[in-house]
C-alpha cells in the first residue's frame, strides 16, 4: 500500500488529542539553557579531537599558528570556519524543510532568532514518524558527511583536521533541540499516539489516550 502525503498529517486536530507539551526555543529560559548544552557538547567534541593530536605530541595552538603561516593568516581561518558555520546553519534548516516538505508537501517557515534557526511546518498536525524523520534529518545527514571528512583530515593536515572537528562539534552542539524533540517523540511518548505541531522555535505535542 502505498502511504500519500496526507497520511503523514492531519490539518484539524483530531477529536481525543490534547496537548500534552509545548517548547519554545525563542523563550529565554529555553534558549539559554540549549545554547549552554549546546557549548558544553562544543568543548567536550573539542576535547576528543584533541586527544589524537596530543598522543602525538601535537598542540592544537601551535598547529593553527604554524598553519596560518603556511595556509592562510589566522584571520582569514577565522573568517572562513564562521562563514563555513553559517553556510552549514542555512542548510541545516534546508534539510529540515526537505524533508518536511517531502512528507507534507504543505507551507514552510523559515527564520533567526536570538537563540536559534528554525524551520517548521506551522498549520499541520504531523504524526510521530513525520516528525522524527523531519526532526532527525540533518542531525544524520551531517554526522554521516562531517565525522568521515574530519578523520580522512587527520590524515592530510592537522589545521584543516581541527578546523572540520570544530564544524563537527559546532553541528553536535547545534543538534541538541533536535535531539532533545526526538528524545521526547521516541522515549517520552512513544506509548501514546502523538501529533507534533511544529512552527519552527515552538513544538506542541498532542497525544491520544487509549481507552
Ligand atoms: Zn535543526
Amino acid at each position: 500500500m502505498k502511504i500519500t502525503k496526507s497520511q503523514n498529517f492531519e490539518k484539524e486536530l483530531p477529536e481525543g488529542y490534547k496537548q500534552a507539551l509545548y517548547i519554545n526555543a525563542k523563550a529565554p529560559k529555553f534558549g539559554i539553557i540549549f545554547n549552554i548544552i549546546a557549548l558544553v557538547i562544543m568543548v567536550l567534541v573539542m576535547v576528543v579531537a584533541n586527544i589524537p593530536l596530543y598522543i602525538n605530541g601535537e598542540l592544537s595552538w601551535n598547529i593553527i599558528r604554524a598553519g596560518s603561516g603556511n595556509v592562510m593568516t589566522s584571520e582569514l581561518i577565522v573568517i572562513a570556519t564562521l562563514l563555513a558555520y553559517i553556510v552549514y546553519i542555512v542548510l541545516h534548516e534546508l534539510v529540515h524543510g526537505i524533508a518536511y516538505k517531502s512528507l507534507t508537501g504543505e507551507k514552510l517557515t523559515f527564520g533567526v532568532s536570538l537563540t536559534c534557526a528554525f524551520c517548521g511546518v506551522p498549520h499541520i498536525f504531523t504524526y510521530r514518524k513525520t516528525a522524527l524523520i523531519a526532526v532527525l534529518s540533518p542531525f544524520v545527514l551531517f554526522t554521516l558527511i562531517f565525522l568521515p571528512i574530519a578523520v580522512a583530515l587527520y590524515f592530510v593536515s592537522p589545521l584543516y583536521y581541527l578546523l572540520s572537528a570544530l564544524l563537527f562539534a559546532a553541528h553536535l552542539g547545534g543538534c541538541c533541540g533536535d535531539l532533545y524533540v526526538s528524545y521526547l517523540i521516541m522515549v517520552k511518548f512513544r506509548k501514546k499516539q502523538l501529533l507534533m505541531r511544529d512552527t519552527g522555535p515552538e513544538q506542541f505535542f498532542y497525544i491520544r489516550d487509549e481507552k
